[in-house]
């Protein structure tokens, strides 16, 4: 499969984003974004519709047509940043306020990010599993908001529950191998088991360097690879692969299953669709990888979920896919079946 790609020099060079291996300027937080990119179509996923054009047919349980990885990245647990909000309240005099943010720390009934099972709940309802990747930060971390001890019950219900629990890497972790491996260590220790899964925080990843440092890692399959101020295929695919390594010439010991639908990029911080429209942009993408009997990975944050609107908005993307008989899981359960039954050649 590879050695067809190679010979279509413009699809080898989307696949293995070539493009980002010399970038003179990043965003602000060392992103390659889609608007630097000189592959424009990205609502196309060109390589994999090329795959399947010369051979390529993935099969699903139960005959299903394609797969839904549904993914949530759990940046926030506390509405707010309680201590270091604490601190400046206090600070500043307004000891109500000081009072009252803790009070959400204790009193989980009340506080709406503390939602994974409600999640659980919405998604069993569409016969659905997701992942549910955690930060594991230490508080003098840039953007601490939990510590993965204090959520040692609510990790293990959803491991038991057969949901998976993956790291969600820090803002440096794309770029130092010791940084994940600590944090991977930190959140295995409170799971009691391996895990496999990842995606970075803010979406940050450097081609190919990331891949390699997870693999070094251990994790079995990342789930990075997607733009963040636009939703798409990033390298021309809607199927997980292997990724190549332009400098070495060679396969990374990894899966990358795509990242193609985050809620952020759709609303306000990025492409700033309205409702309408962030449905007709999610619907286009995931129409296109039913057609090519892909996997769409829809990246859905627990602190966006609980807001009326867009709690609908994710109902609604679940009920359209279930609707469509999609096979709707977590990364580590595409991660086993395609390892097993899809040929390895990409
Ligand atoms: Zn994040």
């Amino acid at each position: 499969m590879f050695d067809k790609l190679k010979e279509n020099e413009e699809l080898w060079d989307l696949f293995t984003r070539k493009e980002e291996y010399s970038v003179t300027f990043r965003d602000a937080y060392e992103r390659f974004p889609y608007y630097l990119s000189s592959h424009r179509n990205v609502f196309e996923p060109r390589v994999s519709e090329f795959l399947v054009e010369n051979g390529l047919k993935p099969q699903y349980p139960d005959g299903k047509k394609f797969a839904v990885c549904l993914t949530h990245d759990i940046d926030a647990v506390y509405p707010s940043y309680p201590i270091v909000d604490s601190i400046k309240a206090l600070a500043k005099g307004k000891l109500t306020e000081a009072m009252k943010t803790p009070f959400s720390r204790v009193n989980r009934k009340w506080n709406p990010c503390w939602n994974f099972r409600k999640i659980m709940e919405l998604e069993s309802k569409y016969d659905a599993k997701s992942s549910f990747y955690f930060l594991a930060l230490t508080s003098e971390e840039k953007d601490f908001n939990y510590n993965i001890k204090d959520l040692e019950s609510e990790l293990g219900f959803i491991s038991d529950s057969g949901w998976e629990v993956g790291l969600h890497g820090g803002h440096e972790s794309y770029n130092n191998l010791e940084d994940i491996q600590e944090k991977k260590k930190r959140l295995e220790e409170v799971l009691g088991k391996k895990v496999i899964g990842y995606r970075n925080h803010y979406l940050r990843f450097r081609v190919p360097d990331t891949w390699e440092l997870l693999s070094k890692a251990g994790f079995k399959y990342d789930t990075t690879l997607g733009y963040s101020d636009c939703a798409g295929f990033r390298n021309g695919m809607c199927h997980p692969f292997r990724p190549f390594n332009l400098n070495e010439g060679r396969q990374i010991d990894i899966m990358e299953i795509p990242l193609e639908i985050m809620d952020r990029s759709l609303f306000k911080d990025y492409m700033r669709l309205n409702v309408k429209k962030a449905w007709e942009c999610a619907k286009h993408l995931i129409n296109t990888v039913e057609k090519y009997n892909g996997v769409v990975t829809i990246l859905w944050h627990n602190n966006t979920s609980i807001e009326g609107e867009n709690l609908k908005y994710y109902e609604k993307v679940l009920e359209y896919c279930a609707g469509k008989n999609a096979w709707i899981t977590s990364g580590e359960e595409i991660y086993n079946w395609w390892t097993s039954q899809v040929e390895p050649g990409i």
